[in-house]
């Protein structure tokens, strides 16, 4: 199309919406460059409203660094994309691991809650509606899980949401971080989108709980996408019969993992069970192996299998629309044939349906920001701990392979979620640890959160005092961290 067809067109439609409004339309009044291969947006003026702390991402960091940073006493703005806070816990993962150090490796070594503060909080809230299974002792696959504890995710939505309000942050749903303002190296507020329009939110500290690491990005971060991990798109199949599915694996010695905790109200139930493909049909197996679907899954209800995942390398970068365009496509005609392959060969999934999907595709790792400290593999295994570390960590998810030496705990040191060359920016969740090996660790939900509440804490104090995320004396952090319920080990 030529460039005066273009004008023209957009002229008409302008005309046509202006039609009974008082402003004209937003795009009325830019220019295209003479190749139509760009346009130059107007210069626009964004209404403010002001905050203490700014987090970005209502997800597994963001709901716990919001609600730290808010009963640290910032003025607190929480920014989420979707209708709702949780982010993958509520929709890629099966159970979250792991408030507990994974001790049944070890023979001799105790069982320890190592993650607890407002993490932990978030569960005593389930445990109340009885909308988790509770911390599940692992029966088999013990040296793996150790503890399992898978939730109603539903509901912990809702739970997210209410200890936000009650907390006094300022929420805002259904928008996007779409840009930053920065001033040299610091961030002074986040553009957002939402039907309400485009906005800035103002700020003295920030926090990056995106997962991708949006507002990183925007402000100007270094960064990198490393594309190590599969992306997946989990389904919850109802109407099926989590007994009559035991009974069909422990029949064919295929059962992997058990454990068992509350289900529908009742305790001892089987909460968390996976197939152990050697010993399943070799259709089924085949099938699912191209598909990328791990049988493993967890419940809270007894006809409910919560998480079965499906598994998809992205071709490209899942920071690109077009390339997760696919992968939206792809994993939802897997988890078709997925369906299909449960109710042709295991008991109890006969009559299954699809009863929930996640909305989108869900990342194990997208941007990876650059921060004052890398968690190295060696941290993790060996153990280490910082003289600036913010809460300690015991779960590793190649366990038994790799574990944190004689069933102990390292440290997530202060300066792993301070941005590289940014002053008042912070990160938390999967976006830090460039090792692979490390980040199996360190992503886990339970991780995510603690580092949420650091980050969060840490903001505030930051805020208040009106300095940068260096300037802050670590014994101010540690000693609010503490207070808040924060487990150390020395
Ligand atoms: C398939 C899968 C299975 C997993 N299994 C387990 C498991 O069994 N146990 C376990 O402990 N861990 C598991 N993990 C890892 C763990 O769930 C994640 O690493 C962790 O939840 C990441 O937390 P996060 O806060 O970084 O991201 P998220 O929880 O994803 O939060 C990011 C939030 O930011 C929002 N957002 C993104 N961009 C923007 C933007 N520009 N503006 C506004 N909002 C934005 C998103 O909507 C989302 O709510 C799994 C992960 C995946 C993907």
């Amino acid at each position: 199309m030529k460039r005066r067809e273009f004008g023209k067109i957009g002229l008409l439609a302008g005309a046509g919406a202006f039609t009974g409004c008082s402003t004209p339309p937003d795009g009325t009044s830019g220019t295209f460059s003479a190749a139509m291969d760009f346009y130059q947006e107007p210069a626009r003026k964004l209404p403010t409203r002001e905050f203490d702390v700014v987090v970005a991402g209502g997800g597994t960091a963001g709901v716990v660094a919001a609600t730290a940073a808010a009963r640290t006493g910032a003025k607190t703005a929480l920014i989420e994309a979707k209708g709702y806070p949780g982010g993958t816990v509520t929709e890629g993962g099966t159970a979250i691991h792991s408030y507990y150090n994974l001790w049944k490796a070890f023979p001799g070594v105790g069982k320890r809650q190592v993650v607890r503060g407002i993490p932990s909080e978030l569960i005593d809230r389930m445990l109340l509606l009885g909308a988790t299974t509770g911390h599940a002792e692992m029966e088999r696959g013990f040296d793996y899980d150790s503890v399992c504890t898978a939730l109603d995710t539903e509901l912990y939505k809702l739970v997210a949401f209410e200890m936000l309000a009650e907390a006094g942050v300022f929420v805002a749903v259904n928008t996007m971080a779409a840009g930053a303002v920065t001033e040299g190296k610091t961030v002074r507020g986040v553009i957002v989108e939402s039907r309400s329009g485009r906005e800035v939110f103002l700020g003295r500290s920030f926090v990056d709980c995106t997962a991708y690491g949006d507002l990183a990005a925007h402000a100007g971060a270094e960064f990198t996408v490393p594309g190590d991990y599969d992306s997946c798109n989990s389904v919850g199949l109802g109407n099926v019969d989590m007994d009559d599915y035991y009974a069909f694996l422990n029949e064919h010695d295929a059962v992997g993992q058990l454990a068992r905790g509350l289900r529908s109200g009742k305790p001892g139930q089987i909460v968390r069970l996976s197939g152990r493909d050697v010993n399943l049909p070799d259709e089924f197996r085949e099938e699912a192996g191209k598909i990328g679907m791990s049988t493993t899954t967890t419940t809270t209800y007894d006809n409910y299998l919560m998480f079965v995942k499906f598994n998809y390398k992205v071709e490209g970068s899942v920071v690109n629309r077009d390339d997760m365009a696919k992968a939206e496509l792809v994993l939802r005609q897997r988890q078709i044939r997925g369906l299909e392959l449960f109710r042709k060969f295991l008991p109890g999934c006969r009559n299954a349906f699809i009863a929930r999907t996640s909305p989108s595709v869900n990342i194990r790792r997208g941007r990876l920001i650059t921060c004052d400290y890398d968690i190295t593999h060696e941290d993790v295994v060996e153990a280490r701990h910082f003289a600036d570390e913010v809460f300690v960590y015991g779960f590793h998810d190649s366990a038994p392979a790799l574990q944190v030496k004689d069933g102990g705990t390292y440290g997530i040191p202060y300066r792993a979620l301070c941005v590289r060359g940014i002053d008042n920016l912070f990160v938390s969740g999967m976006m830090i640890t460039s090792d692979h090996r490390a980040h199996m660790s360190t992503r886990n939900t339970v991780s995510s959160m603690a580092q949420g509440q650091a980050a969060g804490t840490a903001a505030a104090l930051c805020a208040s005092g009106d300095m940068g995320s260096r300037d802050l004396p670590y014994g101010k952090l540690r000693d609010r961290l503490e207070k808040d319920g924060v487990y150390f080990e020395s």
